[in-house]
C-alpha cells in the first residue's frame, strides 16, 4: 500500500463525512494521502426525506440504490474510494459481527488516522452508535489509535459538547468540497449549511472557511519548560 498516509472516514450516512470533513479529506488527496470512506448505512430513512417526498411510492430497495450511488459519485469527485456496508439505520443496529465487520475494514487499510462522529452525540442516535462503533473496531486493531471526531448535527454542537480543540483551513479547496457536496442531490440543503458552518469555524479559526475537530485521547506534551 506504500508509505504514502491513509485516512479512514467512517461515516453513518452517506454525506456526514464530506459535509464535516470533505475539505480536509481533499487537502490531504492533494497531498499524496489515500483516504477510505467506510459508510455503514445508506440513510434510507433517516436522511432521504427529499426522495420520499418526490416519489412516494418509492421502495427503500430503490432509495438505497441511489444513495449508494451518490455516496461514490462524492468520494470520486474528491478522489477518495469508498465502501458501502448497508447496515440500515433509524437506528443503525451494530451487532458484536458488525463490530468485527468493520473492524476488519479498519485492519484492511490499516490507516493512521480515522475520522467519525463526535462520540457524544446523544441527540442523534445512529451518529452517536457510529462513534462507538467506530471506537469499539478500531480497538480491535493494533497500531491505529489517532481519532479525530468530526462535527455533531449542524446546531447541536452546543447541546452536545463538542467543542473543537484544532481546525483545519480549507479555503483552498472549499469549492472542490461543495462540488463534491453537490454530488449527494438527495440532500441539497447541505451546501448552504455548511458553507454557514464551515464559514463559522473559520471565524473561530482566523480563516475563510474552516473543519472543526475533537481528537481522542490526545498525546500531553512533555516540555521543559513553560515557554
Ligand atoms: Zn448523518
Amino acid at each position: 500500500m506504500g508509505d504514502s498516509l491513509r485516512i479512514m472516514a467512517i461515516s453513518a450516512h452517506p454525506a456526514d463525512f464530506c459535509s464535516r470533513s470533505g475539505g480536509t479529506l481533499i487537502k490531504h488527496i492533494r497531498a499524496g494521502a489515500q483516504v477510505r470512506v467506510i459508510w455503514l448505512s445508506h440513510g434510507e430513512t433517516d436522511e432521504s426525506k427529499l426522495l420520499f417526498d418526490q416519489n412516494p411510492d418509492i421502495s427503500l430497495d430503490e432509495v438505497r440504490r441511489v444513495r449508494a450511488q451518490e455516496a461514490m459519485d462524492c468520494v470520486q469527485v474528491m478522489g477518495a474510494e469508498g465502501r458501502m456496508l448497508g447496515f440500515g439505520d433509524n437506528p443503525l443496529r451494530m451487532t458484536p459481527a458488525r463490530i468485527e465487520a468493520l473492524a476488519a475494514e479498519v485492519q484492511a487499510f490499516a490507516p493512521q488516522v480515522v475520522l467519525t462522529h463526535w462520540r457524544d452525540e446523544l441527540t442523534y442516535p445512529t451518529h452517536w452508535i457510529a462513534a462507538d462503533a467506530a471506537l469499539k473496531a478500531v480497538r480491535h486493531v493494533k497500531g491505529t489509535n489517532d481519532i479525530r471526531f468530526f462535527e455533531p448535527n449542524i446546531g447541536t454542537a452546543a447541546r452536545v459538547g463538542f467543542q473543537p480543540d484544532h481546525y483545519v483551513d480549507i479555503g483552498d479547496v472549499f469549492e472542490h468540497k461543495v462540488e463534491a457536496l453537490r454530488t449527494l442531490a438527495a440532500q441539497p440543503h447541505l451546501v448552504e449549511m455548511y458553507t454557514t458552518c464551515n464559514r463559522w469555524r473559520g471565524i473561530e479559526a482566523g480563516c475563510r472557511y474552516a473543519e472543526a475537530f475533537v481528537r481522542h485521547a490526545p498525546r500531553v506534551a512533555v516540555q521543559q519548560l513553560l515557554l
